[in-house]
């Protein structure tokens, strides 16, 4: 599968023909219909939505820090203690580190997580009056905030469509998908930009996570119970 060569070659994982040593029938080559995939997705998944727990833009943007290389369920579990401690930018600000290395150890790289978080916090004090910026440039400038977490931020605590969150399954679905054929996450985002209407993008990128989650995994996507598969140029059904 010509696809799925291309995959292997830049690091996404390969859909995988069964070893029955039949022929896979329904092999397509290009790309689905960004639409058509964007419908069914929607049917499919009629509550994506961001699985950080928050209630307002300071939550997110302390919860999607925490979340880089760990799980979203991960950092629910430490998140409640968080915020109860540190409520918002003007006490984080003033954190100890040795007590929020603590508090936020067991979501990993919790050295560098704490210094990006108290960092994040002093320039939104400082620069921002304690209210978290709801524009790209003035996010992106706060210490430990990158271009997808603005985004997080932007779509979901904002209800800003900016650009598109792209992580580790918006990388796979979208190659999959021969939406992209990129690895590196701002060319990705830009060609799904250029193929879905703006008020699509923050729900996209939902979308593709629950899927990516749920049937087009890494190692064995689920093809036979994909809503894609009669589009999707990696299909293996
Ligand atoms: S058919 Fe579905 S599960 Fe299989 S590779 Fe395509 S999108 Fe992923």
């Amino acid at each position: 599968m010509a696809g799925a060569r291309k995959g292997a070659r830049q690091g996404i994982p390969p859909v995988k023909a069964p070893r029955t040593g039949r022929a896979v029938k329904g092999r397509r080559r290009g790309k689905a219909q960004p639409s058509e995939v964007f419908e069914r997705l929607q049917r499919t998944y009629p509550d994506a939505h961001c699985a950080l727990l928050h209630t307002n833009a300071y939550q997110l943007l302390v919860a999607t820090i925490l979340s880089a290389q760990c799980t979203d369920a991960r950092v629910n579990i430490v998140t409640p203690s968080l915020f109860a401690r540190f409520p918002d930018a003007a006490a984080l600000a003033v954190a100890d580190p040795d007590e929020l290395e603590t508090i936020i150890r067991s979501t990993g790289f919790f050295r560098s997580k704490t210094r990006s978080l108290i960092g994040m916090a002093r320039g939104v004090v400082e620069r921002h009056g304690c209210a978290i910026p709801d524009e790209m440039d003035a996010l992106t400038a706060l210490p430990g905030v990158g271009r997808k977490t603005a985004n997080v931020i932007l779509g979901n605590a904002f209800g800003r469509n900016d650009g598109v969150v792209v992580d580790t399954h918006v990388t796979r679905v979208s190659n999959r998908l021969g939406l992209t054929k990129e690895l590196d996450p701002v060319k990705i985002e830009q060609d799904l930009i250029r193929q879905f209407p703006r008020d699509h993008w923050t729900l996209l990128s939902h979308l593709f996570i629950d899927h990516g989650r749920a049937i087009c995994v890494a190692r064995a996507p689920r093809c036979s119970l994909c809503p894609l598969a009669d589009i999707c140029p990696s299909s293996l059904v």
